[in-house]
């Protein structure tokens, strides 16, 4: 190659691109150019692949070192010369397992779902080298919402049960930091080797270190308080804020505030259910309310305003005079917010109107009079000419 291309270049990323955009960034072009990818391409179009990839792997294997990073940033390719890219000599190593390391271990898509009984494995590669991160269980629990709470999103205190660092040994799980040695037995890798003799020969198969259980290190002489595992059981109450806009069975992820995992490692997440109280007065359809009221007949005649109380407060509706049973009014914006935080949905009014049912001397009297009146009359020919029409349908 003539010119190097700057990493970052390489990469498609910006100057202050986070880890994780490096780890993005990398994953694409190895989908793109690894040569796993590109067995039915001419020769020319493999030989530049695998240009492509290499390169790609040097930047990462640079960018992706905080400290060769650092260097970089300074000094271009001269402070990290040597350093170079991967030693591809060997072949280029199996795409899955590349794109596997490259996420396992120590982050957590999507939530997870390792559940190992004690503890869980980040990651999922057979064939890591090093001691595999543990990673704590995440916990799962409800958390109940008002349509309130839910309208400007709230912070919300939950009181759950986990594992934490023991304090009397910050959750090394021995007071001594010389008792923690390197596993005899896989010598800190955390898995042992087996040769095996199969029907497509011998092959080299991996399995947890069963003296470490896959940690790398052995514990002498373990804490008192905590029995070695390095935790404690808590009742903690934490504070989660919990987004506006939220609707019944989402889940909220706290990264890091499930178990810890024993002896150091990553913790869990905390998953919360989002369970939605019911209101008195809306019932909600994604980020609509619906609300009903009922109003006299004289209302009805004679046009009224009604108080609506609306999640954030009253809000003035005027209803003209002559309003049907029936009707549905609409105050745009007075809904509850998209959890995307694309505006507000609408709050919808329903006017039905009460017709009494006894009336005493006077009061009857005077309905009867009115009832003589051609206003009273339905008239399709004057207004309301949608409402006659249901006059012809069937229910
Ligand atoms: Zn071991
Ligand atoms: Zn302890």
């Amino acid at each position: 190659m003539a010119e190097k291309r700057d990493y970052y270049e390489v990469l498609g990323i910006q100057k202050g691109a986070s880890e994780d955009d490096i780890k993005q960034a990398y994953r694409k072009a190895a989908l793109k150019w690894h040569p796993d990818r590109w067995v039915s391409g001419t020769d020319a179009e493999k030989k530049t692949a695998e240009e492509k990839f290499k390169e790609a792997s040097e930047a990462y294997s640079v960018l992706s070192d905080p400290q060769k990073r650092a260097k970089y940033d300074q000094f271009g390719f001269a402070g990290v010369d040597g350093a170079g890219g991967p030693d591809f000599s060997q072949g280029f190593g199996n795409l899955n397992d590349i794109l596997e390391n490259l996420f396992g271990g120590h982050f957590n898509f999507g939530g997870g779902g390792f559940d190992f009984g004690g503890f869980g494995f980040g990651g999922g590669s057979s064939r890591q080298s090093g001691p595999r991160t543990m990673r704590g269980r995440d916990i799962r629990t409800r958390v109940k919402l008002t349509l309130e709470e839910i309208l400007n999103g709230c912070d919300k205190e939950v009181t759950i049960e986990r594992n934490r660092p023991c304090p009397e040994c910050n959750g090394r799980g021995t007071k001594n930091e010389s008792d923690i040695k390197t596993c005899p037995t896989c010598k800190g890798a955390g898995q042992v080797g087996q040769t095996v003799n199969s029907l497509f020969g011998r092959t080299l198969t991996y399995t947890t270190c069963p003296q470490c259980n896959g940690e790398g290190r052995i514990v002498s002489n373990p804490c008192r308080r905590c029995g070695g595992t390095g935790l404690e059981r808590r009742k903690e109450t934490i504070k989660v804020h919990i987004p506006a806009g939220v609707e019944n069975g989402m889940q909220i992820t706290v990264r890091g505030e499930g178990h810890s995992a024993p002896r150091g490692g990553v913790n869990g997440d905390l998953l919360l259910l989002v369970e939605e109280l019911p209101h008195s007065q809306f019932k909600r359809e994604g980020e609509n309310l619906f609300y009903t009221r009922v109003i006299s007949v004289t209302d009805a005649i004679l046009g009224c305003e009604l108080t609506i109380p609306c999640l954030d407060g009253p809000y003035k509706l005027k209803l003209e005079s002559g309003v049907q049973s029936g009707t549905v009014q609409r105050l745009r914006g007075k809904g509850l917010p998209s959890v995307n935080g694309y505006g507000r949905g609408d709050v919808y009014v329903k006017i039905l109107v009460w017709i009494p049912r006894k009336l005493k001397g006077a009061e009857k009297e005077a309905v009867e009079r009115l009832a003589a009146s051609s206003a009273v009359k339905p008239d399709p020919s004057r207004e309301d000419r949608a409402l006659f029409e249901k006059e012809s349908q069937y229910f």
